[in-house]
């Protein structure tokens, strides 16, 4: 069944944090979209990665150490993947300075059944039991950067430290 109801709070600083804490672990990954998808699957945590945590470097290291040209800035300076000409050689994770890409970011990028779709109710209660505990909530609660709340679209939030190069 598809819903539209209430929203996705993915806490991508809980998750990070569970991640360092063990290596080992394998995070489940989700996609949402809205409508039929021509530009390649990318994970939700790839989007909130490149949209919120990225440095946006000027002269970006990960654009020009990409063999393949499988990365480029999108008009709002936000790094985009292009999931077919990417070789997942993560040469782009090695040479990012901050640390900002995972290493397990592009294991399964062909394959999207190995994906949760958050359109499906069920799936995406799959996908909050099978995420960390706490990394993962429901909520009815709209964008609140106060609490470093963003939207990343109309059916997900991200938890994040927004960086930003403007002056507070
Ligand atoms: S992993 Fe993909 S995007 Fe990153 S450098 Fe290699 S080809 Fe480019
Ligand atoms: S090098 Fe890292 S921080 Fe800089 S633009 Fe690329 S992903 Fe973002």
């Amino acid at each position: 069944m598809l819903i539209m109801a209430r929203k996705v709070l993915i806490d991508m600083i809980k998750l990070r944090s569970a991640m360092i804490e063990d290596s080992t672990l394998s995070v489940p990954e989700a996609y949402y979209y809205p409508a039929l998808n021509v530009n390649g699957l990318k994970t939700i945590r790839e989007l909130a990665t490149f949209r919120f945590a990225c440095r946006k470097c000027e002269d970006a290291p990960c654009i020009n150490v990409c063999p393949a040209d499988a990365l480029e800035k999108d008009e709002n300076g936000v790094v985009v993947r292009y999931t077919n000409l990417c070789v997942s050689c993560k040469s782009c994770v090695t040479i990012c300075p901050f640390g900002t890409m995972m290493t397990d970011f592009f294991k399964h990028h062909r394959n999207k059944d190995l994906y949760y779709d958050l359109r499906d109710e069920k799936e995406m209660k799959e996908f909050i039991k099978a995420c960390p505990a706490g990394t993962v909530t429901i909520t009815d609660d709209d964008e609140s950067p106060d609490k470093n709340i963003y939207s990343l679209n109309e059916k997900v939030l991200i938890k994040d430290y927004l960086y930003t190069t403007e002056k507070q």
